[in-house]
């Protein structure tokens, strides 16, 4: 029958497609639809960053290393770019150092690299050897141009798999077989649902009950500052934000001691990413506030402050060249899974990770949904 499929994914962010991937490698017939013309949420605003180091020990961890694993078989099979891999945490204070040396030490610890003062500056050109008193680096993270990756991954589950692609239709109501959307009934067995930070649009009640809440994001895109990055870089107030380090007993000193140098940039929930894109600009960020309803605008203090952070590990700040706010679901918990019915999923990713464990989720899902 037309419009009869196997799954219906609701979104076409990278969660909805990393379950249209792992239904399609199975074999099944997969309809995704979107309200919007082409993924515009956090998925393409985001820094691309595979992030393994860092994650929560655990689920998340293992999602992460999973995911991981899937982004490289895409690189080959759908031809999407890493732009480079591994991430440095240049360490500027003891207290971060500290936390280092317990991490290294530590179950996730083995395969990452502590590093001099001297060995990380030389490793990562432009980084003042000056202001940092060590680092590690971890050879597990990925970058990918999201903006980029994310069409082509579509178009590439379209083709090679024969997913197809509703866009620019909303989805009402669900009660396999049936699925209510703007544009008419589509029939699909079963049903994921992946709407980010859409909390109202579908299953409101049951959302509310999971306590979410929304984060804004400030992003920059900076000029290509005239070295190439030889993996992401991280600094000492990241350490606070990546449960996997926060988590280590050592972390409490170094929160004193960011508190202390560094309040303005903790309270606005500030820290250090920095990525580069293939025509050498650099994507730095980002700055955390919550609420259900956030404000649109960015605000330029916010945005010194991540500046800031730069500027004290590479003297000089390229001119900026675009500025961005970017939102995604918050909860304790790293993610949100539940039942609606026993024939559809809701899948959010609430702790800002979903293009480090969305791979990894999407085959979870299937396999409860379809079996082994
Ligand atoms: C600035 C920023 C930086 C980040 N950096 C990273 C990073 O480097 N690494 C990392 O792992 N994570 C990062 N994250 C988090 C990551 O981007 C998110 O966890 C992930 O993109 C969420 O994907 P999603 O598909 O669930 O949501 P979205 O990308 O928000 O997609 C949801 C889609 O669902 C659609 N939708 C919702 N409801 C309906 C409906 N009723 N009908 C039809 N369509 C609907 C929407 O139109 C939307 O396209 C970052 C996030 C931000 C904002």
């Amino acid at each position: 029958m037309k419009d009869s499929f196997d799954l219906a994914v609701v979104g076409s962010g990278i969660l909805g497609l990393a379950h249209a991937l792992a239904a399609a490698r199975r074999g099944l017939h997969v309809v995704v639809i979107d309200r919007d013309q082409k993924a515009n949420g956090a998925s393409i605003r985001n820094f691309g960053l595979v992030v393994v180091t860092g994650q929560e020990p655990g689920p998340s961890r293992r999602l992460a290393e999973r995911s991981r694993e899937i982004w490289l078989e895409l690189a080959d099979e759908a031809r999407l770019d890493i732009l480079h891999r591994g991430k440095l945490i240049a360490a500027q204070r003891p207290e971060a150092l500290a936390l280092l040396e317990a991490f290294k030490s530590g179950e996730h610890g083995a395969e990452c690299k502590l590093l001099t003062a001297r060995e990380a500056a030389a490793q990562q050109a432009g980084l003042d050897e000056k202001a940092i008193i060590g680092g590690l680096y971890s050879p597990f993270e990925l970058r990918v141009e999201s903006r980029e990756v994310l069409p082509r991954l579509a178009s590439f589950l379209a083709q090679k798999h024969g997913v197809v692609f509703r866009t620019g239709v909303s989805v009402t109501e669900i009660a396999p077989p049936f699925v209510e959307t703007s544009a008419g009934r589509v029939h699909a067995r079963k049903v994921v649902v992946c709407p980010g930070d859409d909390f109202s649009s579908l299953y409101p009640n049951l959302i509310a009950r999971h306590g979410l809440q929304r984060c804004k994001l400030q992003m920059l895109r900076l000029a290509d500052p005239g070295f190439k990055l030889h993996s992401a870089l991280m600094s000492d107030l990241s350490l606070l934000r990546y449960v996997g380090f926060a988590s280590v007993p050592e972390a409490g000193a170094l929160r004193q001691k960011l508190t202390e140098e560094r309040g303005a940039a903790l309270a606005n929930g500030v820290h250090l990413i920095v990525v580069q894109s293939a025509d050498g600009s650099l994507v730095v960020g980002d700055s955390h506030h919550y609420g259900l309803s956030l404000d649109p605008f960015g605000s330029e203090a916010v945005d010194q402050l991540i500046l800031n952070e730069f500027r004290t590990l590479f003297g000089k700040v390229p001119d900026v060249l675009a500025r961005w706010t970017g939102s995604y679901a918050s909860a304790k918990n790293a993610v949100l899974r539940d039942s609606p019915r026993d024939d559809v999923r809701l899948v959010i990713v609430t702790s800002g990770t979903g293009a480090s464990t969305g791979f990894g989720l999407g085959e979870e899902t299937i396999t409860e949904l379809f079996g082994q």
